[in-house]
């Protein structure tokens, strides 16, 4: 599949890295559907139809089943069927186990992997009907190794994988594919709450001495949404950090 010409919907595509997946789909040709929790900027939106393309907004919050759907239909009654879903939406709540509270591991989990399962399912249906589409799971290497403080991060981007590679496998026959990336480190805003100490401690375990831009990632997905033999993957976008 060649991505031109193509409908793309990415979650939490208001900053970071799906802001910048939106820019490089755009760029590369495809319609992108723009998603965040409250109102999407008519700026933004302008800055990606300058690349020839259609550009939409649907608000809404991927843990909450009804707005999923609810957004997956707008999508779809205002630019076409969705070829390519990105399950990018993701928070932290960074906490000892021993600080964190029953509902600061919940809430994680509701976003980060019900959310992503909220928003799979329902794409699913409609895409098995075409039986054609590219589905696209942000998990992170957190979720391969653990890490201090994010029991409830790690507990939800692991899951996203198992999810991912379950489902890569119940609709392998339908000309669907999916699969996760596991970033790294990578400068967002996400990761811009870090002091500059333990970014220089961080910098010291990555093997190319460096945190990854959202174009790293980005060009990673727009590989794995043209890849037609590719499903159930895990790729690394960590500049080697687990190998
Ligand atoms: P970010 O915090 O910069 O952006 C997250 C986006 O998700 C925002 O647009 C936010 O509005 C949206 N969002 C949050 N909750 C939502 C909800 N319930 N419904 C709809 N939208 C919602 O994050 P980022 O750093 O760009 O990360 C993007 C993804 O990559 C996340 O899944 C994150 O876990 C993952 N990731 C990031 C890093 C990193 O170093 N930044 C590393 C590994 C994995």
């Amino acid at each position: 599949m060649t991505i031109k010409g193509k409908n793309v919907l990415i979650t939490g595509s208001t900053r970071g890295i799906g802001r910048t997946m939106a820019v490089e789909f755009a760029k590369a040709g495809a319609n992108v559907v723009v998603n965040g929790r409250s109102e999407i900027s008519e700026e933004f939106l302008n800055e990606l139809t300058s690349y020839g393309v259609k550009a939409i907004g649907v608000s809404g919050d991927i843990s909450d089943f009804t707005s999923a759907g609810e957004m997956i239909a707008q999508a779809e009654s205002e630019l076409g069927a969705i070829d390519v879903l990105i399950n990018n939406a993701g928070i932290t709540n960074d906490k000892l186990l021993l600080r964190m509270s029953q509902e600061d591991f919940e809430k994680i989990l509701q976003i980060n992997l019900v959310g992503t399962f909220n928003m799979t399912q329902q794409m699913v249906k409609l895409m098995m009907k075409r039986r054609s589409g590219a589905i696209i799971n942000l998990s992170s290497v957190v979720g391969l190794i653990g890490n201090v403080g994010q029991a409830n991060y790690a507990a939800s981007k692991a899951g996203v994988i198992g999810f991912t590679k379950s489902v890569a496998r119940e609709v392998a026959t339908r000309g669907i594919t999916v699969n996760a990336i596991a970033p790294g480190f990578i400068e967002t805003e996400m990761t811009a709450v870090l002091s500059e100490k333990i970014k220089e401690q961080m910098n010291a375990t990555i093997p190319m001495k460096r945190f990854g831009t959202t174009e790293d990632v980005a060009e990673v997905a727009l590989f794995l949404a043209q890849a037609k033999y590719i499903t159930g993957q895990v790729l690394n976008v960590d500049g080697g950090l687990v190998m």
